[in-house]
């Protein structure tokens, strides 16, 4: 007997996935030489797996400003803010996190999966009700799990699911409080907030965004699905990350509601870990600034979203629902997907297989990001591999993609 014993399925499946080549749960890069390349096993890949929307991780600003405040501020802080106390970065990075969003306040938690964990379990007490989408990411399910509130699912993306199980709870105490996203990370979805904040509104209900997959990608200034719907003013939090657009580490909640700096002292998550190093801060600083200087970050990002969904469904696969930065290939089963991914890496392209059960409906997925700095060849590039292997596999039809792979298979990537 090992206290292992209990992983027995799942090193069945970590076994089956390292055959007949790279197990794709152990992926080492040697190298991430730009926003769109990398080495794997002394390889050059093409990335596009990355949620690095707008390639911002090699931004010469950011870099600059990290490696200043490393030099001033040292490499951590060891300790986190209500113990250790605030650095001057933190307190004006928040002042900048509300301007941006046009709220009275801001807190930055030290990952955004506790920005989700700390905001929702330190709002929803014992009488609350918490309503969740249920494709939800796992951050926000962990929230439920730290929460004492009632938890209630509702039918993915679906306002009247919402509304009808928000109506059954008519006369009970306790606030009622919707969670949901903006860009749902594994389809790439759009959350209907328009009929969301409705529901909102009409219910009495309080509304969190976590635009952890759309801040930088949607709406005219790069303020998400909140944004690009309307319907900020109905939000009451917006949560997300700094580990996807602004290319660093680290989440922030921001809301105008007066109080929230109470959860300064109540978020567990915020309270009991260390505060983000300075140099960090510094890099997410200059990279919300290039946000606001240049809008044709996210315009570029969501053109590169739709070159390559418009290619792929164009060929015959079968896609998550809309075009987006997130492109999802439905794949038949858990091992044709496991091997399309491996055909797919030797061929030269890097995207990240996602398998139930971290996906929705139990789906077998090959799914991939762009970002803003993908050029147009690069892109077909991606859609030539993919179509290649498809076919091979039998997949796709070979006529539906013929002229555009012959075009795109004259392209190869730059020499090592
Ligand atoms: N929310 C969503 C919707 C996410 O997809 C993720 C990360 N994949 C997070 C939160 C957590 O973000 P972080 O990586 O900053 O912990």
């Amino acid at each position: 007997m090992s206290i292992f014993d209990k992983f027995e399925d799942i090193r069945n499946i970590l076994a089956d996935l390292s055959q007949g080549g790279q197990n794709p749960l152990e992926v080492r890069f040697d190298d991430i030489r730009s926003p769109v390349e990398g080495t794997v096993d002394g390889k050059r890949v093409l990335l596009f797996g990355t949620s690095n929307y707008l390639g911002l991780t090699f931004d010469a600003d950011c870099i600059e400003a990290g490696v200043q405040m490393l030099r001033q501020c040292g490499t951590g802080t060891t300790g986190s803010r209500i113990a250790n106390g605030t650095y001057t970065g933190h307190a004006s990075l928040e002042k900048q996190l509300a301007k941006f969003y046009g709220k009275r306040h801001a807190m930055v938690f030290s990952t955004g999966y506790q920005a989700n964990l700390g905001l929702i379990s330190a709002l929803a007490a014992r009488e609350d009700h918490l309503f969740i989408d249920a494709d939800s990411h796992a951050s926000i399910y962990d929230a439920c799990r730290l929460s004492s509130a009632e938890i209630i699912r509702f039918r993915h993306n679906d306002a009247n699911d919402l509304a009808r199980r928000i109506s059954r709870l008519k006369g009970k105490p306790g606030s009622r409080i919707i969670v949901t996203e903006g860009i749902y990370s594994m389809l790439g979805d759009t959350a209907p907030l328009r009929e969301i904040a409705t529901v909102k509104r009409e219910t009495g209900a309080y509304l969190i965004v976590d635009e952890a997959h759309s801040m930088g990608v949607l709406g005219a200034h790069g303020r998400g699905q909140c944004e690009a719907a309307g319907v900020e003013a109905d939000v009451d939090f917006v949560v997300g990350t700094f580990s996807k657009s602004l290319g660093a580490m680290g989440g922030f909640a921001v809301s105008d509601l007066e109080g929230f700096n109470l959860l300064r002292v109540a978020a567990r998550p915020y309270m009991f870990t260390a505060s983000l190093p300075p140099s960090i801060v510094a890099t997410v600083s200059a990279a919300l600034k290039r946000i606001q200087d240049d809008p044709s970050l996210g315009a570029r990002v969501r053109a590169n979203g739709q070159r390559l969904y418009y290619g792929l469904e164009k060929a015959g696969f079968s896609l998550g629902p809309q075009p987006n930065p997130v492109v999802a290939v439905k794949m038949p089963d858990r091992d044709t997907a496991v091997t399309f991914w491996k055909y797919l890496l030797a061929e030269g392209v890097y995207l990240n297989l996602a398998l139930p059960p971290a996906t929705p409906g139990s789906l077998a997925l090959l799914r991939s990001s762009v970002n803003a700095q993908h050029s147009d060849e690069q892109i077909d590039f991606a859609i030539a591999a993919i179509c290649r292997v498809g076919r091979r596999m039998g997949l796709i039809e070979a006529a539906r993609f013929k002229q555009p792979v012959k075009q795109a298979e004259k392209l190869a990537l730059p020499a090592e």
